[in-house]
């Protein structure tokens, strides 16, 4: 499955959020008996309404969302590029995940103490990224002229691999992440995702805010947007103090909690849903009286990739793909009612899965 690992200075809010994350979702857990519960992993179900209604209009038995993994990446220290122990563990752990969720304090409160003895959401983000920077220039300063030196001899790849991640020695020199390197084409593309830079990795800055700005932000979340955009990131706010106060509510509690606080959904879910965009990730859905359930797949991921989520035979042995296109099934009112309506449609193994597409497999075992 994909993770999004969770990093951010000391005391700006991350195991509250990350608490909020899991306790809300351990209310669900008793769905999922399959899930281990690791202390600083938690599975997340992504929030998506078109289940509820597919699921009604089945008239399925059990309803099971989609999920992804959020890790808690503690104990960064300055110096990490450079350090043993704890340091290094701390890269090695973010090289594990797929994507980064950045949390910046963007509240004062004075008697919460921060690092560096005042709020300045910028500097706190350049002191987690510099080691991710240095730790990516080393590598690079190496394989770098080592391709280059390949590439002289004549060899092809290392011609393209010296191409490409020279453009991203480039930008790390300049004090730019590796993710803004442009691939001239498919070839670069693959050697540059193979290369598994730490600051090529897609960042989420989630802005850590008091109650009162939640909803509209303020001055620190402004300058953090302002960044993300510059650098190809997202950003999004969230008061991980209402997030935690909201643990243990039921659904309209919430709603109504919220509303008082002029917001319309969760930070979580917000998160999670970007996590999800973050990761070029998207939805496809089984349905039926048994259950319906949503799984995740890769922006352009072919049918029998999909089938694959759901059962490796189902990729091996796949024949076809029976589907449906969200907006047919919920306007025709089901399967049976697409069918007659010629809008369940054939598919085989070059389809590219849309998102929202209900499928059913056939398959050779
Ligand atoms: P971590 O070290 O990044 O995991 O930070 P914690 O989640 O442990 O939070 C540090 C302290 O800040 C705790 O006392 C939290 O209750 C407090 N805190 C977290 N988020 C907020 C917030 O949005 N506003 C205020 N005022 N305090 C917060």
């Amino acid at each position: 499955g994909f993770k999004c690992g969770i990093v951010g200075l000391p005391n700006v809010g991350k195991s509250t959020l990350f608490n909020a994350l899991t306790e809300t979702q351990a209310a669900q857990a008793a769905n999922y008996p399959f899930c281990t519960i690791e202390p600083n992993v938690g599975q997340v179900s992504v929030p998506d309404a078109r289940l509820d209604t597919i699921a009604s209009i089945a008239k399925s038995a059990k309803v099971v969302p989609t999920q992804l993994a959020f890790v808690d990446i503690a104990g960064l220290v300055k110096g990490a590029s450079q350090g043993e122990g704890l340091g290094n563990q701390f890269l090695a752990n973010i090289r594990e995940v797929d994507a980064i969720v950045h949390v910046l304090r963007c509240f004062e409160d004075d008697d919460i103490q921060h690092v560096s003895n005042h709020v300045d959401p910028i500097a706190d983000a350049e002191v987690v990224e510099t080691e991710l920077l240095l730790a990516d220039l080393e590598s690079l300063e190496k394989r770098v002229p080592n391709a280059q030196k390949r590439a002289t001899g004549g060899d092809k790849e290392a011609k393209i691999m010296a191409s490409v991640l020279g453009q991203a020695l480039d930008l790390l020199r300049d004090g730019k992440p590796a993710r803004l390197t442009q691939p001239n084409d498919d070839e670069e593309a693959r050697l540059f995702e193979q290369a598994q830079l730490l600051t090529a990795k897609p960042v989420l800055y989630v802005c850590n805010v008091n109650e009162e700005d939640a909803a509209s932000g303020n001055e620190y979340s402004e300058k953090v947007f302002a960044k993300a955009k510059a650098e190809g990131a997202e950003a999004v706010i969230v008061s991980a103090a209402i997030e935690a106060d909201m643990v243990g509510m039921d659904m309209d509690e919430r709603l109504e909690f919220l509303k008082e606080m002029g917001l319309e959904e969760t930070g979580l879910n917000r998160i999670i849903r970007a996590g999800y965009d973050l990761l070029n990730l998207h939805t496809f859905f089984t349905a039926g009286p048994k259950e319906s359930r949503a799984w995740t797949v890769e922006k352009g991921a072919k049918a029998p990739q999909a089938a694959g989520e759901i059962h490796s035979d189902f990729e091996r042995g796949f024949i076809r793909a029976e589907t449906i296109a969200y907006d047919d099934y919920v306007s025709l009112g089901g399967e049976s009612a697409a069918r007659e309506a010629g809008k369940l449609r054939q598919e085989g193994k070059e389809y590219v899965v849309k998102d929202g597409d209900i499928m059913l497999f056939k398959f050779n075992v």
